[in-house]
């Protein structure tokens, strides 16, 4: 059974443009099956950038550390922070981390700061690892073990604190489709409501009112057995072309399908990249 509070496939509703949906949509998709296909991580093929700060990211716990970071600055400076913050701390042992707080806030503030959460970040981070060792044995894995029900895992994500249902959403998507965890309930997942994100789907018209049951009812009908395989591919169109003013229309993906709306605005275009998730 899904778990409860997320949405089922099929949940489209008459805020979705079906005329202009099919398009727009199955491109999205295609690209969406492309990046799946590549086991693309969430900027292209790299988090960071950097191959040595990825490859942190492969385990479990610095991959949670790294979605705490993923707030309010450009999401490969976030994918980077788990890394770095490694190398200030000398560990990301989580017994380390929980008993050395003030630690953790030096290493998060010490110039050039790791984030401009220098203050929320380093409790964030703080608290996970003591819920990590408190309610997962150590090992953030075992938030997500294979054949966990998607919706049950982005509940337990957001439990922790600093992660909201976007973050969740997003870190879900990125398990599946970047390290393979096989989770069940796909249809369950869903697209993050991002201002990227936003501005895509209005632009493209697959919504005709920005709001986030419209933008997951959309989502659903362009892929009721996965909704979530549209988001990045969505932010990366809203990130490259799509950008808040002199969007690209003639290089983007959705260039030839797009009915190309680009005097609709979304509130938010343009405060925050990706990161702020
Ligand atoms: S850049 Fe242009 S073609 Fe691409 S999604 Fe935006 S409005 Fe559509």
């Amino acid at each position: 059974m899904p778990a409860a509070g997320h949405r089922v496939a099929g949940g489209a509703d008459a805020s979705v443009d079906r005329r202009t949906l099919t398009r727009p949509g199955q491109e999205l998709l295609a690209f969406g099956r492309e990046l799946e296909a590549a086991g693309a991580a969430q900027v292209g093929s790299s988090f960071s950038g950097d191959p040595s700060a990825d490859l942190v990211l492969a385990q479990p716990n610095a991959f949670l550390i790294g979605v705490l970071f993923t707030q309010g600055i450009p999401a490969e400076r976030a994918w980077r922070g788990p890394w770095e913050l490694r190398h200030r701390l000398g560990t990301l042992d989580l017994d380390y981390i929980a008993e050395h707080p003030d630690e953790v806030l030096e290493a998060v503030q010490r110039p050039p700061m790791l984030h401009r959460f220098k203050n929320m970040l380093p409790r964030w981070i703080v608290s996970a690892a003591r819920r990590l060792s408190e309610e997962y044995g150590g090992d953030a894995s075992n938030i997500w073990p294979a054949g966990a029900h998607v919706g049950d895992v982005i509940d337990r994500l957001t439990e922790f604190d600093g992660i909201g249902r976007k973050k969740a959403v997003m870190a879900a998507e990125i398990l599946v489709r970047h390290f393979g965890v096989a989770l069940q309930g796909r249809e369950c997942g869903q697209i993050a409501y991002d201002v990227q994100v936003r501005r895509v789907f209005m632009r493209a018209g697959l919504v005709a009112e920005d709001n986030r049951e419209a933008m997951e009812a959309a989502a659903a009908s362009i892929c009721p057995e996965s909704p979530g395989i549209v988001d990045l591919p969505a932010w990366i169109v809203g990130r490259q072309w799509c950008r808040p003013t002199e969007p690209d229309c003639e290089q983007c993906r959705l260039g030839s399908v797009c009915p190309r709306l680009i005097h609709l605005k979304v509130e938010g275009v343009g405060a925050r990249p990706r990161g702020a998730r």
